[in-house]
């Protein structure tokens, strides 16, 4: 059953809200206090880290990796690149490096992301 909902407050976890809702059928208003994107909200800017792993905590990690392919899907959706990917230096002592790329590996990562 289409439902009429509204999202106030046009940051980006109310615009993915939006999103969902279209996808599943139903009749969306976002509303905010003042244009889209508010140069007040937290998500108002380009940078942000996406970071995969997240050490003894596959559980996240697997998340983390999730978050990250629907990221792309939503480029693909929308036909447009919002999501630049320009790399992150992670410094960890050897051993921990292995178990975390083992782990990276082990959640479906494929190299280099
Ligand atoms: C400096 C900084 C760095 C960060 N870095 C990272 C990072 O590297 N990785 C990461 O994952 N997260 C990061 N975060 C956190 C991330 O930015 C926030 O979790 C995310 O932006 C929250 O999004 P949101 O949609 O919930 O809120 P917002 O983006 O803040 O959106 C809230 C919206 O609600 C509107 N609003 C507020 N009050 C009202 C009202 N009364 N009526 C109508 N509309 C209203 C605002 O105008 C705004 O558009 C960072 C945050 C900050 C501040």
């Amino acid at each position: 059953m289409s439902a009429r909902v509204t999202v106030v407050g046009g940051g980006v976890i109310a615009l993915l809200t939006a999103v969902e809702c279209v996808l599943e059928g139903h009749k969306v208003t976002v509303v905010d206090q003042g244009p889209i994107p508010h140069s007040r909200a937290t998500s108002f800017d380009q940078h942000r880290i996406l970071r995969a792993l997240h050490p003894a905590d596959p559980g996240t990690t697997a998340a983390a990796l999730r978050a990250h392919r629907r990221w792309v899907e939503l480029e693909e959706l929308f036909l447009t690149r919002f999501y630049e990917q320009v790399g992150a230096l992670t410094v960890l002592p050897p051993a921990a490096a292995a178990d975390g790329a083992a782990m990276l590996g082990n959640a479906g990562a494929a190299r280099g992301s």
